[in-house]
């Protein structure tokens, strides 16, 4: 079936997709579709921040992608989700808002992609969001993002915030600000307790406009080329192919798993991939679905004599009582959280130029290292496979990973998960940093702040105490921080996907704008940096409308 002609086709409703459609229909002057394959959801879970656990067990609003089995993890396949709903992966992420290392976005610029650079990129991170506690120089108090800082000062927090200063890590009062290193406690994009995704910020004052339509339940199939030039795409909805067609041109923002997924689909990819899944081959560019990385999580779990962290709190019906209250009338306390609660951004090693690493406090320990869960499980403590003891842990990861997967098609069906090879702990460097890593959570607990809650060390435990033995700990039990970035790379190289203008290389009409064309590991969570993402392609698209 053939729909009618838009301006724009917008493919994904997520962290930059909504963006996009919010900033290219305010004017009116363009007709923009956007096609997302998740639903409107209004679901509860997906409001309450704590709500995470209850989405990543189901499946109502995630992709439930896993990795390829990989020897350097154990041989573990890694459970990947990926938001499916509008809003995308911010409708169903962890909430904390970090927007960059400056000088990550320096190192973009310097790789040959003009107008990445930090102080061009600054704007753009204040015109999305609104905290009004920071410096105006570098904090935006009017954008649709509303940023919250954790107000609770509960005892195991500040203890690991003492704990990292008195281990050598600076205090830092806004990582958003001025200076990103340091530890300090966690700023999310929530509003009186409750998410406020870019679903909710961008997308849906927009729906309002009349030139602006967003279907549903539509997965894209594949972009449309004549010749060299996208023309459209087909999608399939209900059982039922459509064609629409773009005027100008089709934005793809399906996220680093999807957006190479669509390109291959269409014929554009390296050739031989393309050959082996039975595609026919429009356009060889031999970079897509290649530099995919992702932040490994590992995590070292603690008993804590403390009676706050959620292992006791879901056990016991009165203080789940109490957390839904403080959450309900005040919008505080664990259930306005995904359970962590402060970090540090750290140096490894105090002869490096500029911070490697960050550790992350958790206010839970489970066997599984992350919220995977057990679904059928009685409780939710059951199904998150919480510790029966009260217990906490410490995430860490390398902020630049080094260590590079892919992402290809295994046929011509978009319905088919494709293949995720994640690669972790691949490059020497990855290798040294978690091992430094886990060792600084370890002197951080050491010392009296922190020391003094905690019971003792339950994984992996004392014994493991060499280089290799926390190594193993991270093979054995790290998880993905859900930051896959880098599958259609930005720059000017034969290897890049597209430039920095955002177009495919090789093609007209086409660009790509989400966390895909990352060059690198942006060294911070990658929902801000997608939303910035978004704001910045849409202003190169509406210039380039405009003819300058
Ligand atoms: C569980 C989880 C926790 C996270 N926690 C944090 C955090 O605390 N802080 C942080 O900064 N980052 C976090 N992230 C990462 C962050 O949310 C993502 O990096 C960011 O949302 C990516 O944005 P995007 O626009 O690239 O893609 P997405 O937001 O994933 O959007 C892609 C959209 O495209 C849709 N789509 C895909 N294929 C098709 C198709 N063929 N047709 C139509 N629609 C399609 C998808 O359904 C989705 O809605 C987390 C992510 C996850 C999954």
């Amino acid at each position: 079936m053939t729909s009618p002609e838009y301006d724009y086709i917008i493919v994904g409703a997520g962290s930059a997709g909504c963006v996009l459609a919010n900033r290219l229909s305010a004017s009116g002057e363009h007709r923009v579709l956007l096609l997302e394959a998740g639903e409107d959801d209004r679901w509860m879970w997906i409001k309450i921040p704590a709500g995470i656990a209850h989405i990543l067990i189901g499946e109502r609003a995630i992709w439930r992608f896993a990795t390829e089995p990989d020897e350097k993890v154990g041989g573990r396949s890694i459970f990947w989700p990926r938001g499916r709903a509008l809003g995308g992966s911010s409708a169903v992420n962890g909430m904390i808002w970090v927007r960059s290392d400056p000088l990550e976005l320096d190192h973009w610029e310097s790789l040959g992609n003009p107008g990445w650079g930090s102080s061009d990129i600054l704007p753009y991170l204040k015109r999305m969001e609104s905290f009004t506690q920071g410096d105006p120089a570098y904090r935006g108090h009017d954008g649709p993002m509303h940023i919250t800082r954790y107000k609770d000062r509960d005892a195991l927090s500040q203890g690991f915030i003492q704990g990292a200063q008195q281990a050598g890590v600076p205090a830092v009062e806004d990582y958003n600000g001025p200076r990103f290193e340091g530890v300090s406690y966690l700023q999310y994009n929530t509003k009186r307790g409750w998410r406020r995704h870019t679903g909710d910020n961008y997308l849906r004052p927009a729906m309002r406009r009349a030139n602006l339509k967003v279907e549903t339940g539509a997965l894209t199939q594949r972009v449309l080329l004549e010749g060299r030039r996208a023309t459209g795409l087909v999608y399939r909805k209900g059982g039922q192919d459509f064609t629409v067609k773009a005027r100008r041109e089709v934005l793809l923002c399906a996220g680093s798993i999807q957006s190479p997924q669509l390109l291959e689909l269409s014929g554009i990819g390296n050739a031989d991939v393309l050959k082996r899944a039975g595609v026919n081959v429009a356009h060889h560019l031999p970079g897509v679905g290649e530099n995919l990385r992702d932040h490994l999580h590992v995590r070292l779990g603690f008993e804590t004599q403390l009676n706050i962290t959620l292992n006791t709190i879901l056990r016991s019906p009165l203080l789940k009582a109490k957390m839904g209250a403080r959450w309900l009338f005040l919008g505080r306390g664990l259930m306005s959280t995904s359970s962590a609660t402060s970090m540090a951004i750290a140096r490894s090693s105090p002869d490096l130029p500029r911070p490697d690493i960050k550790m992350q406090l958790h206010q839970l320990s489970m066997a599984s290292s992350h919220y995977g869960g057990r679904e059928g499980a009685r409780s939710i403590a059951e199904r998150m496979g919480l510790d029966p003891y009260p217990g906490f842990s410490i995430g860490c990861y390398c902020l630049r990973p080094e260590s590079q997967g892919s992402v290809h098609i295994r046929g011509a069906d978009a319905a088919e998960p494709p293949e995720i090879r994640a690669n972790y702990l691949s490059a020497e460097h990855d290798i040294r940093t978690i091992v430094a890593a886990l060792r600084m959570i370890r002197k951080i607990a050491a010392q009296p702040g922190l020391a003094q809650h905690i019971v003792r060390e339950t994984r992996p435990g004392p014994a493991a105490s060499s280089d290799d033995a926390l190594l193993d700990h991270a093979r054995a039990t790290g998880q993905t921080s859900y930051h896959p970035i880098g599958t259609c790379r930005m720059g000017a190289d034969a290897r890049a996907v597209v430039d920095a203008r955002l177009k495919v290389h090789g093609i007209d009409g086409l660009r790509v704008c989400d966390a895909s064309i990352m060059p690198t590991m942006v060294a911070s969570n990658t929902n801000a940096p997608s939303i910035m993402i978004g704001e910045k392609a849409s202003d190169l698209v509406l210039a380039d409308a405009r003819g300058h």
